[in-house]
């Protein structure tokens, strides 16, 4: 039977105080939360807004993206269209230019981005590569009042001290999935791989962003044990994924997710992670449809723009709806730059 409205409320009411008073949510009770029953949603939304509004106010950080070298990648992680391993006909490049890459992060800033996310497909950074994200982050930082997230790849402590040298705020290193699934998704590396990456990139004081993907057939537990795991890890922000299943990969025919349960993950995530910028990213559009809006009363970050291959949104339409919603997009501290060459 169905607990009445006065109860269900107060079950996620619960659940959301017990996240305000960092008190750590237990396994079993982050599971619960994505087994929210539908006629419930709209009290869990509620309670676990008041989380967010805790930490972040009615405030949406917005991310910028840009596949700085697309494809040719050795690695063979299932969901993925850079992977040797799949035959979708992606746009194959090396590391972009100098000034491909200030044109990015100028078009970051003129979206109203806060972060610039410079991504690159393969196992781990070359030598060049990393020389070249140390002439232009500089740069990148002198111009614009934006925050540089990499994600490189496997990192090892002195890459990661390299990168925090030039003015690398970030590095994103998603764990991807659970411990207990891993090994479902990805054969050329292993979690701990993943594990020992984010351990170097703490040591060397950069920020941690590490989410995940949702929806590769993994059970709700195994979600559950990610959020878990990212709790322990100490991410300062968490992108939350959803697959986007992509025609000439492994996971090209999956396709379970619904709106609802997108937003019970995201609940999740808020109340496993209270601090942690939580972000709506890949599969956004796909998979939230019409219930996109309420995604950030969760969840307190978006990219604007596309996705790695795949097309987002268009920039004014994520403007629409955070004015829509009465929220506001978070200003870059008028500090963090000042030489904006626009
Ligand atoms: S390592 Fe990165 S680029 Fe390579 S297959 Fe995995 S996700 Fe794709």
């Amino acid at each position: 039977m169905l607990p009445t409205t006065t109860q269900a409320e107060s079950r996620w009411y619960l659940l959301a105080q017990r996240a305000l008073e960092e008190q750590p949510l237990s396994l079993e009770q982050a599971e619960e939360v994505l087994h929210c029953p539908d006629e419930q949603l709209p009290d869990l939304l509620a309670a676990v807004y008041r989380v967010r509004h805790r930490y972040f106010g009615n405030r949406v950080q917005l991310y910028f993206l840009i596949n700085a070298k697309s494809g040719h990648c050795p690695e063979d992680c299932h969901y993925c269209s850079q992977s040797r391993i799949a035959k979708t006909p992606i746009a194959t490049y090396d590391l972009l230019d100098a000034d491909t890459l200030l044109a990015g992060a100028r078009a970051a800033w003129q979206r109203g981005a806060k972060t610039y996310c410079v991504v690159t497909s393969g196992r781990a950074p070359g030598q060049q590569e990393l020389e070249a994200l140390e002439r232009i982050v500089p740069e990148i930082k002198r111009r614009f009042p934006l925050k540089i997230c990499a994600c490189l790849g496997l990192l090892d402590e002195e890459q990661a001290a390299r990168l925090k040298a030039c003015g690398v705020d970030r590095v994103n290193h998603n764990l991807n999935t659970s411990r207990s699934f891993y090994q479902q998704i990805c054969s050329t590396h292993s979690f701990e791989d993943r594990m020992r990456t984010l351990q170097a990139v703490k040591a060397a004081g950069l920020e941690i962003c590490c989410g995940g993907i949702v929806g590769m057939g993994e059970s709700p537990r195994q979600v559950a044990e990610m959020a878990l795991e990212l709790r322990e890890v100490g991410a300062h922000s968490i992108p939350v994924n959803f697959l986007h299943p992509i025609s000439g990969t492994p996971l090209e025919d999956r396709n379970e997710l619904n709106p609802r349960y997108c937003l019970k993950v995201l609940c999740m995530f808020r109340l496993t992670n209270p601090r942690s910028e939580i972000r709506i990213a890949g599969g956004r559009e796909l998979h939230l449809r019409s219930l996109q809006p309420l995604g950030l009363y969760p969840a307190n970050s978006i990219f604007v723009g596309d996705y790695l291959t795949t097309r987002g949104q268009a920039p004014e339409a994520d403007l629409a709806m955070i004015r829509d919603l009465g929220f506001e997009v978070e200003q870059v501290p008028a500090d963090a730059g000042t030489n904006a060459d626009i």
